[in-house]
């Protein structure tokens, strides 16, 4: 029992495991792709995808099989990482000691409204286990290109503005606002940033925003 720890109602692996004796740990966090996400909090409605684990298995009964571009595309629109939950997730479909740190999960904002997250083992699953995401999921990553403002980022900076949400719904937002290269989202972001108790919290994903993609944002 010491290789995990529960978080959230939810099981996250803190060491190696051996699922073949500890069946119990098998399924947790896996959900179907395309399904709705409810892992954890988020200000968006989001949709899951390569949420794997034994139950499903790749679920990729009927799909094509998985092509390099198919990857590159995913790779190049897997940027930043959110939600950096404590503890590890090991990958179910290594064998042995698979010491793969999957941390934290990614966040595409499709053009047509849709918001896909999965784990940040997503690109492990494609290159080592031949997982191929929903065809509509890699062609709105194919449609990609700049995001322009709509009622997800009205919606973010919202929440960003919002001192009586939830701390970590505010911090999400902060990350996922970095989406969009305006002057409407910089500035709600360094508003959340001078408020000296959200910015304890939150210090490191605020910088990551402001600091890894400043050079990109029209007012600098
Ligand atoms: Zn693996």
């Amino acid at each position: 029992m010491s290789n995990y720890a529960e978080r959230n109602g939810d099981l996250w692996f803190s060491g190696p495991v051996d699922l073949a004796r500890d069946p119990a740990l098998r399924g947790f966090v896996e959900y179907l792709d395309l399904s709705p996400y409810e892992y954890m909090p988020h200000p968006l409605p989001l949709v899951n995808i390569g949420w794997l684990g034994w139950e499903n298995g790749l679920q990729n009964t009927g799909s094509a099989l998985l092509t390099d571009e198919d990857i590159e595309r995913v790779r190049a629109a897997s940027p930043r990482v959110g939600s950096m939950h404590l503890g590890f997730h090991d990958c179910e479909f290594c064998t042995g000691y698979a010491p793969f740190d999957g941390n934290g999960e990614y966040r595409y904002y499709a053009a047509g409204g849709v918001v896909y997250a999965a784990p940040g083992m997503i690109l492990h699953y494609m290159e080592a286990h031949g997982y191929r995401p929903p065809q509509v999921f890699l062609d709105d990553l194919a449609r990609g290109g700049v995001l322009t403002w709509d009622g997800r980022a009205d919606r973010l900076v919202g929440v960003v503005r919002d001192v009586t949400a939830e701390w970590e719904l505010r911090v999400e937002a902060v990350v996922d606002l970095a989406n969009w290269k305006d002057s409407r989202a910089l500035d709600a972001i360094m508003v959340a940033a001078r408020e000296e108790e959200f910015a304890d919290c939150a210090g490191a994903e605020i910088g990551g925003v402001t600091g890894g993609v400043r050079g990109q944002w029209p007012r600098d």
